[in-house]
This record gives structure tokens, sequence and C-alpha cells, in this order.
């Protein structure tokens, strides 16, 4: 394939793939964020040099953890992967044996406590270490009395995702915290989204919390990056289990098959001191901008009603700070206007909601919004 004459479109084409026009976000399944001139250079540059992998992601983790005032931190190929690791060096901490031994968990503590009202898509990856997930309380609530009695001898760590902290009937991050401190097991955070203010990435960590998993999809980094943050002992059990060493080193480690890129493990720190040097908000000052602008190509057309909205990381419509611009119809159904957007060529990805279409902003360039402005126009007037 001549690649080198090729653009990103054409090779999309040759592959007999279909480019896309992406108004839904950021999302794995639509690649993730795109990588900032920057951090693509970054990478570029890497991939000139070798350099040894453990030296770089000491290195690079130590960077981290001065940037987020935390006492350690490691690159991983996603805030996922992040919540697999951890785990796993809970259950093997320093130990080479026990990280070879996984996912056999004989002789190892090898439960992980979640609250009922805590259970979701991601804490899938638990399991995968061979720890056994184990739900505290009920859907209505968890007392601090029932995860006290909760906790036992095999009690490895206790997995508490950012989102759904303060969940009316949940404990909240400060109460598991008080708990799990007094009988000395750790609390992993999942915090994958929680990256603004840019203060509260670090702030999970000095709230108690033993593990803080990031994604680097939310920040403009590679869809396959992230990093772990936290106690220092705990972030060295992280790279026990992780993919280094594993031929040159005594144990076959756990975590083999989760290897990392150099190109990826620099792309994940610049655009991660991108993210923390970033005007954020000239970053909301140009959704509104791409919003006005599309909500202006719309304006006085028949039975479609449009509206400035926030789409928030957790998939809800809210009013600030405004990302999106949500379309209700009069006379066409949502499904199938959004069937009609996916239809164009190149196909425009929405967020489809019931009778609601958003077109949110997060990685679209200006181009691509007037694109969609005029295939909206079209769509509307057929
Ligand atoms: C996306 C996401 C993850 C997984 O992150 P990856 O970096 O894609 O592995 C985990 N938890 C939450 C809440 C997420 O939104």
């Amino acid at each position: 394939m001549p690649t080198t004459a090729m653009n990103g479109y054409d090779l999309f084409q040759h592959l007999g793939v279909s480019p896309v026009i992406n108004a839904s976000g950021i999302y794995t399944d639509l690649g993730g964020s795109r990588l900032s001139p920057k951090a693509w250079a970054a990478a570029e540059a890497i991939n000139n040099h070798f350099v040894r992998m453990t030296d770089l992601l000491d290195k690079s983790g130590e960077r981290i953890a001065e940037l987020l005032g935390v006492e350690a931190a490691r690159i991983t190929p996603g805030a996922a992967a992040a919540i697999f690791l951890g785990t796993a060096a809970c259950l093997a901490g320093n130990d080479g044996d026990k990280s070879q031994q996984l996912p056999d968990v004989t002789g190892m503590k090898r439960d992980v406590l979640i609250q009922a009202g805590h259970r979701y898509k991601y804490d899938r990856q638990v399991a995968m270490t061979g720890a056994a997930l184990r739900e505290v309380g009920s859907q209505n609530g968890t007392r601090p009395d029932q995860l006290e009695a909760a906790i036992g001898e095999c009690t490895a760590a206790i997995l508490h995702p950012a989102h759904l902290d303060g969940k009316p009937g949940t404990l909240t991050l400060e109460q598991v915290v008080k708990i799990a401190r007094a009988r000395g097991v750790p609390v992993i955070v999942d915090a994958a989204y929680m990256n603004y203010p840019t203060s509260i990435m670090g702030d999970y960590a000095r709230r108690g919390a033993d593990l803080v998993c990031i994604s680097a999809k939310y920040f403009g980094g590679p869809n396959a990056g992230g990093f772990i943050m936290g106690r220092k002992d705990l972030i060295q059990a992280v790279s026990n289990v992780h993919f280094t060493r594993y031929e040159s080193g005594k144990y076959l480690k756990l975590g083999r098959p989760l290897k990392m890129d150099r190109q990826t493990i620099i792309a994940v720190l610049v655009a991660l001191e991108e993210w923390l040097a970033m005007d954020h908000e000239a970053r909301f000052a140009s959704y509104r901008r791409q919003v006005a602008m599309l909500e202006q190509r719309l304006s006085g057309l028949m039975g479609l009603k449009a509206e400035p909205k926030c789409f928030t990381m957790d998939e809800r419509f809210i009013d600030e700070p405004v990302n999106c611009l949500l379309l209700t119809f009069d006379g066409k159904s949502a499904p199938q206007v959004a069937r009609q957007l996916e239809e164009s060529s190149p196909p425009i990805i929405a967020i489809l909601e019931g009778d609601k279409i958003g077109i949110v902003m997060d990685v679209l360039k200006d181009d691509e919004v007037t694109y969609i402005g005029d295939r909206l126009v079209e769509v509307m007037s057929e």
C-alpha cells in the first residue's frame, strides 16, 4: 500500500473503511481523542530512539507524580488497565512469585469489595486478575457497619468509582477511607475522567485513596493510554505485575499482555503536561463558538429546535459549560435523522438520546461543524 503518498482519509478508503465525523465526543469505539501536534511530535521524535522501557516508565511516572503532587505514578495502557494492574498490585505486592502465580489466587488475599450501588461496567477488570469482586450492602445503599463487617482476612482492596462517589445511600470516599485505613486495606479509585478542574486529578490521593486510575483518552492523550497514581509502595507493586522484565527477569508477570510503546508513553506525558497548562476557559469558549456557528447555520429551519447544552462525561445533557447543540424535531423522528446523518458520506456519528440528537463539539474541527450544518439543512429539507 503506497502509504507515504496517502493522507489519513485515503488510507482508510484504501482499506475499505470509512472515516467518520465524530460529533459524539470522546469514545473508545470512535478512537478516543485527537492527539495534539505537540504530543504527536513527541511520539515521532521518540520513534527515532530506543530506551530502556523500565527507565522510561519510572521517570515518566515520577514526572506525573511531581506534576500532580502525589507520591508516585505510573503510565498504563488506559484506565481499565490501571484498574486491572492496581488490583493485581494489591494481590501480589512486590512478590514476583505471586505476580507469576496470578490469576491463581491460592494463598493470597483475594477479595475486592465494592458497594452494591457502585457496580459499573469497568469493575469487570478486577475479576480478570483472579480476584473475586464482592458486593457490600444493597442497591438501596451501604452502611458503615456493613463495610466493616465485610472486611476480613482475604480482603485485598476496595474499588470506589469516583463518578459514583456521593451517590445517595452509598458511603463517600472519606467514609470508605476511614474504615479501610483502620484495617490496612487499600482503596482503588477509578477517576478515569475526573480531570477538570485539573486540581481534582490529584485530589483523590490527597483525600486518602491509595491508588487512583486516570484515562488519557479524556485529556487529549492516546486512546490506549492512562496512568495510575498513589502510594509509592503500591505503584512499585504495579511495576511488579506490569509488562517489563518478562523475558529478562525471573518472573512471568501477569501484566505482560498490557504492553506499551515508548511513543504512547511519551504522548501520555506530553498530553498531560499540555492539559495542566491549558487555558481551559479558551477551550470552553471554542466549544461555545462552534455551537453558535452551527446554531446560526440551522436558524430558521422549519421543524427543528436547537439548544446549546453541555453533554457530560457521564452522558447527560445539562446547561453548562456548553459543548454541544441539542436538537429536537417536529415532523421527523430523531432516530430517523440520526440514521440519515450516519448514512452521509462521510458518516456523521452524533449522540441519539430518545427524541433528541446531540452534536458534541469536543473533538470537532470547524470545517467538520460546517459539514454537519450543511448535511442537517439537506436532511431537514428532504
Ligand atoms: C473510559 C473509562 C474507563 C476506561 O478507560 P480506558 O483508558 O479507555 O481504559 C474506565 N472508567 C471509566 C469511568 C471510563 O469512562
